[in-house]
């Protein structure tokens, strides 16, 4: 069985179908692969838990749809990653922390040792992120898995959608620890690159976080924030964004104004989903799976 052969069946083991995104990794990639380190974690995001309206009836019961599809999966993820947007904002502070509450025991029930998050505008936008911080921990931090490095940003917490002097240094210091070939892979709820600032997908200064990572080889953007899933380069850098678990938005520019699609009674759950991420090789792939 050559490697591609056993990396199709490791997808089909999983359980995982769907569209699959390859990004390009170098060497390390490969040392990995050769070290039978290949894994997948699960990306989900912007289940705006709280929100109520005609654009998903199903609002109570998407998250749980989600968490329950992933508990069905053949082999469990290494983690799973929640990228921001776990609830809908509400002006009363009790509201919204009624609502973290509801959704941190809703994802207790994933059957994974390792359960991590970072905030979204939603839930950081309208105290500077201290609710969130008190409830979910530190809204930007790191960690190593498997020979990979991973890198969680806020860029949420300011209101002005920026990740800020302050995280752009720490940033510079954490990465300057790696070498260049390492696989990095950055979480961040926003698009790091300016994707549609009409529609505030973008970062302020995500240019700065681009040019940090710039010079490494093998780098991986997972974000959310947009609700579709969408796969585009800078430079070397792949960035994917992550279906939501709530409604979808349409496709950038497409309609004069940013507002829900309608959900459809005939496909319910199309467009909405979770992404698996799969370290393979040379490739991060992200695969979207739709919630039936
Ligand atoms: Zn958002």
């Amino acid at each position: 069985m050559g490697a591609s052969d056993g990396r199709r069946e490791f997808l089909k083991l999983a359980g995982l179908g769907g569209v699959v995104f390859a990004s390009s990794l170098g060497v390390w990639g490969q040392a990995l692969a050769a070290a039978g380190q290949d894994f997948f974690f699960v990306q989900m995001s912007d289940s705006h838990w709280g929100f109520e309206g005609p654009a998903n009836p199903e609002a109570k019961n998407t998250l749980k749809r989600a968490v329950a599809a992933v508990n069905a999966l053949k082999t469990p993820p290494d983690f799973v990653m929640f990228t921001g947007d776990l609830i809908h904002a509400a002006p009363d502070e009790a509201v919204r922390r009624q609502r973290m509450t509801e959704f941190k025991a809703i994802v207790a029930a994933l059957k994974v040792k390792d359960l991590r998050f970072i905030p979204g505008e939603n839930d950081a936008g309208l105290d500077g992120g201290e609710l969130y911080r008190s409830l979910f921990g530190a809204s930007n931090y790191s960690f190593d898995h498997k020979g990979v490095h991973f890198v969680a940003l806020d860029n949420v917490s300011d209101p002005n959608g920026a990740i800020g002097e302050e995280q752009l240094q720490w940033l510079r210091t954490d990465l300057a620890k790696h070498d260049k070939a390492q696989p990095i892979v950055v979480f961040a709820h926003r698009p790091l690159f300016d994707l549609y600032p009409a529609w505030d997908w973008a970062t302020k200064d995500g240019a700065k976080a681009i040019a940090l990572l710039t010079p490494y080889d093998n780098v991986t953007v997972f974000y959310g924030h947009i609700h579709q899933d969408h796969h585009q380069m800078t430079g070397k850098i792949a960035h994917h964004a992550a279906d939501s678990l709530m409604w979808r938005f349409p496709v950038a520019g497409s309609q004069p104004k940013r507002a829900p699609l309608a959900w459809d009674a005939t496909h319910p759950y199309a467009g909405l989903g979770y992404t698996a991420a799969q370290s393979e090789g040379k490739a991060f792939k992200a695969t979207v799976t739709a919630l039936a």
